[in-house]
C-alpha cells in the first residue's frame, strides 16, 4: 500500500517500537514529521584533503595508509592511530575502542576517514573520525552532494536517521499523496522569489550535486529562505497570537502594599538601587491593572532582579494571592529559597520549595499546602506546573532566566493559575541583554522593563588574557587566592559538541588540578552529574566547604557565591561574548576585587582576538551584546545557542534578520484575514516545541 504523510513512521521499513521510541523523543511521529525534521547544518564529503594542507578546526574527509597504531597507557588509556598520505601524516586518536578496532588498523592499510582536524600536541588530530577500509586502487566513489546533519538523540545515529528521511521524499513529489499545503501567500512567495515548499523540502534534505556548497553551508540558499520565513512567520504568529490572548484575560488587581513594602526594603540589608527602584514602580503600575501584566525584565548579571522580584511579589501576597517563582535549575532554585526565606521570614510570609527531588511524602505535604490557597510564595522548578500540582489561587508567575524555558513552558503555568477568565500576571526574568532590534522580533509579545545600574560598590572583574602555556602560573594564583581564603572557579567549556566530552574534559581537568593542588578541597560540576548531585557540590562550594570548583558551563546560570572571587575559564577563544560575560558573571559579587583568567590557546583567529579584546575591555552586558550580535549573530546575543535549545530549526535571526519585517507584516495580514491558516502554521512549527528546550 502506499504511504500516506500522515502514516505513523512504524510504516515506514525497518521502523520498529524501538527505533520508533527514539524517533518519539525527537517529536517525530509521523512521516509528515520525518520530513520537517530539517537538517541542522551539513557535511561537506564531496571532495578529499591532502593531508600535508589540512587547517585545524575545519571537518575533512581524507585518505591514507596506516603507519603505525597502538595504545598508550596515560591518564586514559588512548589507541593512536598515525596514517599518511605522501603529503603529511595525522594522529587518529580513540578513546573508546575495543579490540577487534584496535586489529583493524593494521600497517599500510588504506583508510578513508572523516572528521574535525585539531591541533593535537604535536601534529594534527583527529578524535573518533569515521574510518572506512577502502580499496585505494578502486576507491568507493566520494559523496555526490552535501551530507545533512540532524538533530538527534542518543542511540539514533545519522546514517539511520537520514536513510530514513531519504525514505520519504519522493513521497514530496508523489501525485497519490496529500500534498502538503504551502501556507506562505503566492503573493509573498513571488516577491522574495521563494520556491515552493515542496521543492524546498527535497532540496534541504538530499541537496543536488551541483548545488551551490557554500550558499547550502551559510544557510542562505532560497530554499532554506524559503523555510526560516515560514518558521519565522510561525513565531511571529504565535508570540502576537499569544499577545492577544493573553490581554483578553481579566487579571487581579494587585496595588502595592506600602507598609509591608517599606518593611521589606528596611530588611532586605542594602538599599535598591535606582534602577531597581524604577522597575518595581513598573511593575506596580502593570499589577495595579485588571489585565494580566506580561513583562519582561532584562538586567545584566548582578543587577539585582531577584530582589525585585521579591518586592512585586508582596504585592499579590498581600492582596492574597499565591506567587509561583520558576528557575531552570534546581541550583538556582535553591538559592532562591534561601533568600527567599531571609527576606519573608521577617514579614511572616511562608516560602514553599517544589523540585523534582524532593521525597514523595514531602512532595505530598507541599502539594497539599499550595492547595490549601492561603497566600505563600513557591520557588521551584519545572516541577512546579506538573499535573497533580494546583495553585487556587495564583496572583503572580515569576520566571527566571527565561532563555532556559520554551515559550509553552511558561504558558504551562501560567495556564494552572486560571481562575474562570482570570490568568495571573506574570514576570519574566533575563540577564541576557538584548538589543532592541533583536527584542522586538524574539519577544513581540513582551512589555519590557531593563535594569540598567549595577549595585553600588561592586568592583569589576579585573579580566586578563593569558596564553595556555602560561597555565603553570595561573595554578599557582588559584594557590595563593585560596590560601588567602579566597574562592575560585576553574570553567572548562563546550570544546566539543558532546557533553561527554565535555564532562571527559572536566573529569581530567579535575585529575590534574587534584595533582598540582593538593592542599585544597576541589570539586567538579557538569551536565552528565544529576541535579542532586550537582546540588550537593554547589551546596559544598557555597559553604566554603570547597576551595575550587571545577565546572563546566553548567554553572554558567544564576549561580550566586560572593566569596569566589578568582575565574579560570580555558579555551576561552572558542566561547561567544554573551557567554563569556554570563561566566564572568559568577565573580565580582563579593566584596574582594575579583579576577577572571582567560586562557587561549594560539594561534587565535581575528575573531577570537576581537572578541577577547571586547571581553577584556568592557563589563556592559548590553555593550557586550551588541558586539555580540555583529560578531556571531542572535543565537549568542539571545543565549540560545549556548544553552543548545535554539527555538529555531533553520532559521536564524542575524543571517535571515531582512526577512523580518515582511515576516512582521505578513503575520499581521494573517492575523487579521486567514485565521485558519495561522492556527496551522503554528501548528506545523511550533507544536513540539514544548519539550524541546532542555531544562
Ligand atoms: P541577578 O540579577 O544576576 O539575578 P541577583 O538577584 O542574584 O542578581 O543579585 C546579585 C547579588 O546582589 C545578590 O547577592 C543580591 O543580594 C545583591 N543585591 C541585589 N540588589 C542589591 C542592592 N541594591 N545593593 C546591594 N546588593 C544588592
Ligand atoms: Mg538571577
Amino acid at each position: 500500500m502506499a504511504l500516506d504523510l500522515n502514516d505513523a513512521v512504524a510504516s515506514l521499513r525497518g521502523v520498529g517500537p524501538s527505533l520508533s521510541d527514539k524517533l518519539g523523543r525527537l517529536h517525530i511521529a509521523s512521516i509528515r514529521d520525518l520530513l520537517f525534521h530539517l537538517p541542522i547544518r551539513y557535511q561537506d564529503r564531496t571532495r578529499k584533503s591532502a593531508i600535508g594542507s589540512l587547517l585545524p578546526r575545519t571537518e575533512v574527509v581524507i585518505e591514507g595508509s596506516v603507519d603505525l597504531a597502538q595504545v598508550m597507557f596515560g591518564r586514559r588509556r588512548t589507541l593512536v592511530v598515525r596514517i599518511s598520505d605522501g603529503t603529511g601524516a595525522i594522529i587518529l586518536r580513540f578513546f573508546h575502542f575495543n579490540r577487534s578496532q584496535q586489529i583493524r588498523f593494521a600497517k599500510d592499510r588504506y583508510f578513508r576517514c572523516y572528521g574535525e582536524v585539531r591541533r593535537g600536541q604535536q601534529s594534527l588530530e583527529m578524535i573518533h573520525p569515521e574510518c572506512q577500509i577502502i580499496d585505494p586502487d578502486s576507491p568507493l566513489p566520494l559523496a555526490d552532494s552535501l551530507t545533512p546533519i540532524y538533530p538527534s538523540t542518543e542511540g539514533l545515529h545519522q546514517p539511520r536517521l537520514r536513510k530514513l528521511i531519504e525514505q520519504c521524499v519522493p513521497l514530496l513529489h508523489s501525485t497519490t499523496v496529500n500534498a502538503i499545503p504551502d501556507f506562505i501567500p503566492p503573493r509573498i512567495r513571488d516577491q522574495l522569489k521563494l520556491p515552493s515548499l515542496e521543492y524546498a523540502l527535497s532540496y534541504i534534505h538530499r541537496p543536488p550535486a551541483d548545488a551551490p556548497v557554500h550558499e547550502l553551508l551559510d544557510g542562505t540558499h532560497p530554499t532554506q529562505r524559503r523555510l526560516a520565513f515560514e518558521e519565522l512567520l510561525a513565531h511571529q504568529l504565535s508570540l502576537k497570537q499569544l499577545r492577544n490572548q493573553t490581554r483578553a484575560h481579566a487579571a487581579p488587581k494587585l496595588p502595592r502594599p506600602d507598609g509591608i513594602r517599606r518593611r521589606f526594603e528596611a530588611g532586605v540589608g542594602f538599599d535598591l538601587t535606582g534602577a531597581q527602584q524604577r522597575v518595581i514602580d513598573e511593575i506596580d503600575g502593570d499589577l495595579a491593572q485588571a489585565m494580566p501584566m506580561l513583562r519582561l525584565l532584562q538586567g545584566d548579571v548582578g543587577s539585582g532582579k531577584t530582589a525585585v522580584a521579591a518586592a512585586v511579589a508582596l504585592n499579590a501576597i498581600v492582596a492574597g494571592y499565591q506567587v509561583a517563582l520558576m528557575a531552570p535549575t534546581e541550583l538556582l532554585a535553591d538559592q532562591h529559597r534561601r533568600n527567599f526565606e531571609r527576606w519573608f521570614g521577617e514579614l511572616d510570609f511562608t516560602v514553599l520549595m517544589l523540585t523534582g527531588r524532593l521525597a514523595q511524602k514531602q512532595r505530598r505535604s507541599t502539594i497539599a499546602q499550595i492547595a490549601d490557597g492561603a497566600p505563600c510564595l513557591v520557588v521551584g522548578t519545572h516541577a512546579l506546573f506538573q499535573d497533580d500540582v494546583a495553585y487556587p489561587n495564583l496572583g503572580l508567575v515569576v520566571v527566571d532566566e527565561q532563555h532556559r524555558f520554551g515559550v509553552h513552558q511558561r504558558l504551562a503555568l501560567w495556564d494552572k493559575g486560571a481562575i474562570g477568565a482570570s490568568r495571573p500576571h506574570q514576570l519574566i526574568m533575563t540577564a541576557t541583554p538584548i538589543p532592541r532590534t533583536l527584542a522586538m522580533t524574539a519577544y513581540a509579545d513582551l512589555d519590557v522593563s531593563v535594569l540598567d545600574e549595577l549595585p553600588p560598590n561592586r568592583k569589576p572583574a579585573r579580566t586578563v588574557v593569558i596564553p595556555d602555556a602560561r597555565r603553570g602560573e595561573v595554578i599557582e594564583r588559584i594557590a595563593h587566592a585560596c590560601a588567602n581564603s579566597r574562592q575560585a572557579y576553574w570553567v572548562c567549556p563546550l570544546i566539543d559538541e558532546s557533553d561527554l566530552l565535555e564532562a571527559t574534559a572536566a573529569t581530567d581537568t579535575l585529575a590534574l588540578l587534584n595533582e598540582a593542588l593538593p592542599q585544597l578541597r576541589i570539586g567538579l560540576v557538569h551536565g552528565r552529574m544529576s541535579e542532586k548531585d550537582k546540588s550537593a557540590v554547589m551546596h559544598s562550594f557555597s559553604a566554603h566547604e570547597l576551595d575550587l570548583l571545577v565546572a563546566t558551563t553548567v554553572i554558567e546560570v544564576g549561580v550566586d557565591v560572593p566569596n569566589a572571587s578568582l575565574m579560570v575559564i580555558e579555551n576561552a577563544e572558542r566561547l561567544g561574548l554573551s557567554q563569556l560575560h554570563q561566566l564572568r558573571g559568577r565573580v565580582g559579587r563579593g566584596a574582594a576585587t575579583s579576577d577572571c583568567l582567560l586562557l587561549y590557546k594560539t594561534p587565535l583567529s581575528e575573531t577570537a582576538k576581537h572578541r577577547l579584546r571586547v571581553i577584556r575591555e568592557t563589563t556592559d552586558g548590553f555593550v557586550i551584546a551588541e558586539r555580540d550580535l555583529q560578531l556571531r549573530g542572535p543565537g549568542e546575543v539571545l543565549g540560545t545557542k549556548q544553552t543548545g535549545a535554539s527555538e529555531y530549526r533553520i532559521a536564524d535571526i542575524a543571517r535571515d534578520h531582512e526577512l523580518l519585517p515582511l515576516v512582521q507584516r505578513t503575520a499581521d495580514e494573517l492575523l487579521r484575514a486567514e485565521p485558519d491558516i495561522v492556527e496551522r502554521i503554528i501548528e506545523r512549527w511550533l507544536t513540539d516545541r514544548i519539550e524541546y528546550v532542555n531544562v
